[in-house]
C-alpha cells in the first residue's frame, strides 16, 4: 500500500520555505508513496515546478483537490483555520504549530478528528537529531540574524588596513548562545568582527570560546532540566542586567536569542541601555515573536530610538528558504520514517517515544497537557 503525501503552499505572508524540496519527494516516490505537491509551493524557495515533477511528484491546482484522499500533510507554519477544513478526518498532519499561540485552530483541529504532530514538540534526544526541526531552522535564523546585523551596521565588520587608512573591527555582542547564537557568533566570526557573547548556561561557554569568541562569565549556573536554562532569581537577574548592559553599551551589533521554553523571552536590553548604545548600533532580536529580549522590540517591525535601529524579525528563516527548506525537509523524511513502516505501511501506534511526545492532537483530543490547558482556559 502507498501512502498518500501532501505537500501545500505555504499561506502565511512572508513565508517563503516549502516543508518537502524535490530531493526527498524522488526519495518517498522510490519508496513507492505517492506525493502531491500544490503549484507553486516551492516557487519563493527556488524548488519549481518542473524539479518536482521529475522528480515524480503529481502537481495539483488548489488546496481543495490536493488535500482531497491525502493521508500526511506536511507543513512548515502551522494549518490556518481554512486550511483546517479542507482536511478529512484522520488526516496527519506534521509541521511547527506553535500551539501556544493558536489555541483556536488547535481545537478546531481536535473536532476535526486531525493526528497532528508538532516538530518544535520533538524531544531532543539523540535518535531524533536528523529530526530536530528547531534546531535546523534556527541555523538558518542564527546565520541570517548575523547578515541583517551586518547590513544594517553602517561600520564595516572585520579590520581593514587600506591606504586611506585603518579601519577597527566592529563588536558584536551574541546573547543568548544556543543553536541560532552559535549560528550568528560563527557567522559574524567569519565577517572578520570581535564577538562576544553571554549565555546563562555555563556550558555554552566553552562552545563559544571554541569559535574563537569571548564569554562573559558571571558567577552563577542557570542550567536547568534537560540543558534549557531555569529562571534566575531576582539577584541574579540584576548582576546579569548590570553586566550585559554594559557589554551591549559598547557593541557595534547585539544579536539576542534568549529564550526560556514555554515562557516569555527573558528582558535583557531595558530602553535606558539601549539610550546608552551609540548611534548607528543595531540590535536583532530574534526572540521579537516570544516577547522580545530588548524592551523597544516590536515584532515584524524596526525601531529607531536615538540613533539605534532595533529590529525584531519574525521569520529570519524565511530568508534563506532555499538552503532552510533543504534542512526542514531532511528532517520531515526522518520523521516520516516514523510514521511509515518497513513495508511502506502508515504507522497508526504512536507509542514511540517520539511520536508519543510530539502528538498534539489526536482521536479528537489534544494529548499535549500544557495546550489542552490553554485550550480548556480559552473555551475553545
Ligand atoms: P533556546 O532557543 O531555548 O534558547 C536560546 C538560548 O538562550 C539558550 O542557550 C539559553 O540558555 C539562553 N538563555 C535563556 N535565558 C537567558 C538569559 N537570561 N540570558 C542569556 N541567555 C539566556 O535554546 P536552543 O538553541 O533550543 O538550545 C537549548 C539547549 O539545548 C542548548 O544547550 C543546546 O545545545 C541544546 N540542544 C540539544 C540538542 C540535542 O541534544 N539534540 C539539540 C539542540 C539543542
Amino acid at each position: 500500500m502507498v501512502v498518500a503525501i501532501a505537500v501545500p503552499k505555504e499561506v502565511v505572508g512572508g513565508e517563503r520555505r516549502v516543508a518537502l524540496v524535490p530531493e526527498v519527494v524522488e526519495k518517498l516516490r522510490k519508496a513507492g508513496h505517492e506525493v502531491r505537491v500544490e503549484r507553486d509551493a516551492g516557487s519563493l524557495a527556488y524548488y519549481p515546478d518542473d524539479a518536482y515533477a521529475r522528480a515524480g511528484a503529481t502537481l495539483v491546482a488548489s488546496p481543495k483537490e490536493l488535500y482531497a484522499g491525502a493521508q500526511i500533510v506536511v507543513k512548515v507554519q502551522p494549518p490556518t483555520r481554512s486550511e483546517v477544513d479542507l482536511l478529512g478526518e484522520g488526516t496527519v498532519v506534521i509541521g511547527f504549530m506553535n500551539a501556544s499561540r493558536n489555541p483556536e485552530v488547535v481545537a478546531r483541529m481536535r473536532d476535526r478528528q486531525l493526528s497532528v504532530f508538532a516538530l518544535e514538540l520533538v524531544p531532543r534526544i539523540t535518535r531524533a537529531q536528523s529530526m530536530d526541526a528547531l534546531s535546523s531552522q534556527a541555523t538558518a535564523g542564527g546565520y541570517m540574524a548575523a547578515i541583517v546585523g551586518a547590513e544594517s551596521c553602517p561600520k564595516f565588520l572585520p579590520m581593514l588596513t587600506t591606504a586611506a587608512g585603518t579601519i577597527r573591527p566592529a563588536t558584536v555582542l551574541i546573547l543568548g548562545a544556543g543553536v541560532a547564537g552559535l549560528m550568528a557568533i560563527a557567522t559574524a566570526k567569519r565577517l572578520g568582527a570581535i564577538v562576544e557573547a553571554y549565555d546563562v548556561r555555563r556550558a555554552a561557554g566553552e562552545q563559544v570560546r571554541s569559535l574563537g569568541a569571548k564569554f562573559l562569565a558571571l558567577e552563577i549556573n542557570a542550567e536547568g532540566e534537560g540543558g534549557y536554562a531555569r529562571e534566575l532569581t531576582p539577584e541574579e537577574k540584576a548582576k546579569e542586567q548590570e553586566m550585559v548592559s554594559a557589554a551591549v553599551a559598547r557593541a557595534d551589533v547585539v544579536i539576542t536569542t534568549a529564550n526560556i521554553p514555554g515562557r516569555k523571552a527573558p528582558r535583557l536590553i531595558s530602553k535606558e541601555t539601549v539610550a546608552r548604545m551609540r548611534p548607528g548600533a543595531v540590535v536583532v532580536d530574534l526572540a521579537a515573536e516570544s516577547g522580545g529580549n530588548c524592551e523597544l522590540t516590536r515584532p515584524g517591525e524596526t525601531i529607531v530610538s536615538s540613533g539605534v535601529t532595533v529590529l525584531g524579525p519574525t521569520n529570519l528563516p524565511a530568508a534563506v528558504p532555499f538552503h532552510a527548506s533543504q534542512m526542514y525537509s531532511k528532517n520531515l523524511q526522518s520523521f516520516l520514517g516514523l510514521l511509515i513502516d518497513a513495508n511502506g505501511q502508515r504507522v497508526t501506534d504512536y507509542s514511540d517515544e517520539i511520536l508519543a511526545a510530539s502528538l498534539l492532537v489526536h482521536a479528537g483530543e489534544i494529548r499535549h497537557a500544557p495546550t489542552r490547558d490553554l485550550v480548556a482556559g480559552g473555551k475553545s
